[in-house]
């Protein structure tokens, strides 16, 4: 542990002007060229031993090639800053006061991917990881596409991997899971008329009100409920109109709904043709569409069940005792509320997967985003334990 601390005392004015860098790049989602050059240049500036960019601009640093496999994971996108006005400091100043650092990708999760990237460093310099490789990937579009992007690059890369930690912010706590994500979207269809003769037309818009009530009443039954649950919200409405001088004839609104563990699609689909039950109207799931910094088509079908991962497991174990050594202190455990790139390791190809991350969760996307320097210290010594430990 001392040598960790002592090598880290070393690189820490590096580590400073590396984050002020990657902190004021704009690397919102499908955008972030220049913050995979950064983060690849640095990766091949410390000596990893292969860095690679795959065919989305998603980069895999790897440190050795030992038998046991652990990917670390943070992503490098960042969605904008609008409120920009209302910023105590600029969002891509990157400035520091008080030894906190303030800018978009602070905690989301910009903080995660150097503290990733360090540890790599560190692992490799004190040679923590004989038997082990260690691959740090900073992946693109995680904030549109929860766990794709990452399911990609595994693939392309052809990782057979043990363990994966993902980096998101997580107040310094172990997380052994998250609740699920899914979109939907909600069409009614009507009649169009003039605005002068309502009564000809069928209005698409007043048909919509229902279902909102229905949908509100949802979320209050949730509200009552204890412990893990779900969640629901209407996060936008849009009508289809001849012109503001008539009835509209087409009315959809977009749900996000938050997946308690043991919500399935059949469980949700269900609830959603409760929604609509008697009105013409149909639901469906999302289907997100963006396009990769390297001109790459992305789709994701939004459902992306909740997943966790037990006490008991080998990985959380180590999570557990690495914290213990790193802290002195019992190891806080949680679970994220929001949905992560663990969906794509635990969820889909079934790998154990834990997360970590500095930064206070409430402040990702939230205007004076910020971290403080001392988290990020203490990840990359959390990040090298567990790669020790594993
Ligand atoms: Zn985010």
């Amino acid at each position: 542990m001392n040598n960790l601390k002592n090598e880290l005392e070393k690189i820490k004015a590096d580590i400073i002007d590396f984050t002020k860098k990657f902190i004021q790049i704009k690397s919102f989602t499908g955008k972030e060229a220049e913050a995979t050059k950064l983060v690849a240049n640095k990766m091949k500036e410390l000596g990893y031993d292969e860095v690679t960019i795959d065919s989305y601009g998603s980069v895999l640093g790897r440190i050795g090639s030992g038998k046991t496999k652990i990917l670390y994971d943070a992503h490098i996108d960042v969605v904008e800053a609008k409120d920009e006005a209302e910023w105590k400091y600029p969002p891509f100043a990157a400035e520091i006061h008080d030894n906190i650092i303030y800018g978009r990708g602070t905690v989301d999760t910009k903080s995660s991917v150097i503290s990733m990237i360090y540890a790599g460093y560190l692992v490799k310099k004190l040679n923590l990881c004989k038997d082990k490789t260690i691959y740090i990937s900073a992946s693109v579009m995680e904030e549109d596409f929860d766990g794709e992007l990452l399911y990609r690059a595994i693939k392309e890369n052809n990782l057979e991997l043990d363990y994966v930690i993902i980096g998101e912010p997580s107040n310094l706590q172990i997380a052994l899971g998250h609740r699920g994500r899914s979109m939907y979207k909600i069409t009614t269809l009507g009649v169009s008329a003039h605005g002068s003769a309502p009564e000809k037309g069928d209005n698409a818009i007043y048909k919509m009100a229902k279902i909102l009530e229905r949908i509100e009443n949802k979320q209050k039954e949730f509200d009552k409920l204890e412990g893990e649950k779900g969640s629901i919200v209407v996060s936008n409405i849009e009508a289809r109109t001849a012109s503001l001088n008539a009835v509209p004839d087409m009315c959809t609104i977009y749900i996000d709904r938050r997946l308690a563990m043991g919500e399935t699609e059949d469980k949700v689909n269900k609830e959603m043709a409760s929604f609509i039950e008697g009105i013409d109207a149909k639901y469906e799931i999302y289907i997100a569409e963006g396009v990769s910094q390297t001109g790459k088509e992305v789709t994701l079908r939004t459902f992306m069940p909740a997943w966790e991962i037990s006490k008991e497991n080998y990985l959380t174990q180590v999570a557990i005792k690495s914290y213990e050594e790193c802290f002195n202190a019992e190891a806080p455990l949680f679970k994220w509320p929001f949905s992560t790139n663990g969906f794509a390791t635990n969820g889909e190809i079934k790998v154990p997967t834990i997360g970590f991350g500095p930064g206070n969760l409430k402040l990702a996307h939230m205007k004076d985003e910020r971290c403080h320097i001392d988290d990020l210290y203490k990840t990359i010594i959390f990040y090298s334990s567990v790669a020790k430990n594993c």
